[in-house]
């Protein structure tokens, strides 16, 4: 018997890879390299990050690729059961481009305030363009004016680890249900954890785990976002639909 390997479980997997795209994978056996193109446009980014001897763009370098370089183990819930699966982070920053140069990349907006950190998509007309072509852009701030924080460099990290996932085409996992209230609990695809530390990265900026990755192969495949779970829309978002490859039953309670 021929054994699965991501390889041959995601033959598709360059239907709508392109080098000239901000994120490009390539996967061999069973290792993912993700190389992704970034750009620090605002002048707050070579500010030094308080207490460290690194700029925010060098900090925001060093999280996105600490959270997403990862080894993971297949279950009964993602990719083959048992798999031993590697992901490697590659970020490249981009200092200058040559004039008429069409690679892509990730704009990273840093600022020296508080605010809601957030991806924002491209906008053609009236629709939002969010495809692997079209991966968005970043604003990370200090800290959240929501509720006043100011991120320590651990949490900062998950925070720009997080909307990176975003330009992955990940949608958020942290909503609450508009019926009941309630957000989802945390099982061994999805996990809550704490803050910036552990959990999952769409649900509490902590770590990868199998299911985002496989959740992202698929963004690649079809080109399209995957939602963690189907939900009408309301002020915070618009309807989600969950993504083909979760499988775990999903219970919504506790932590409202
Ligand atoms: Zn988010």
């Amino acid at each position: 018997m021929v054994k699965n390997t991501l390889e041959t479980l995601y033959p598709d997997i360059n239907k709508y890879n392109d080098t000239k795209n901000a994120h490009y994978i390539t996967v061999s056996d069973n290792t993912i390299n993700l190389r992704t193109y970034v750009t620090f446009p605002t002048t707050d980014a070579y500010k030094v990050f308080p207490g460290t001897d690194f700029t925010y763009a060098q900090v925001i370098e060093k999280g996105i690729e600490s959270r997403w370089t990862t080894e993971l183990l297949g279950s009964e819930y993602d990719f083959v059961k048992g798999m031993k699966i590697k992901v490697n982070m590659n970020i490249i920053p981009i200092e200058c481009l040559p004039l008429f140069d069409t690679q892509r990349y990730i704009q990273i907006n840093v600022y020296d305030y508080f605010d809601i950190p957030r991806t924002i998509y491209e906008q053609f007309f009236w629709h939002t363009v969010r495809n692997i072509s079209h991966p968005g852009y970043i604003n990370m701030y200090t800290g959240d004016s929501r509720n006043d924080h100011l991120y320590n460099y651990i949490e900062y990290q998950g925070t720009v680890a997080h909307e990176f996932g975003h330009t992955l085409l990940l949608g958020d996992a942290y909503f609450s249900s508009p019926i009941t209230g309630n957000q989802l609990t945390s099982n061994d695809e999805i996990a809550q954890g704490n803050f910036g530390c552990d959990g999952s990265i769409m649900y509490s900026n902590g770590k990868v785990y199998a299911n985002d990755i496989e959740m992202v192969l698929e963004a690649f495949i079809k080109n399209s976002s995957q939602d963690y779970y189907t939900m009408l829309a309301n002020s915070e978002h618009g309807e989600l639909t969950k993504s083909n490859v979760i499988r775990h039953s999903q219970v919504f309670d506790g932590n409202p």
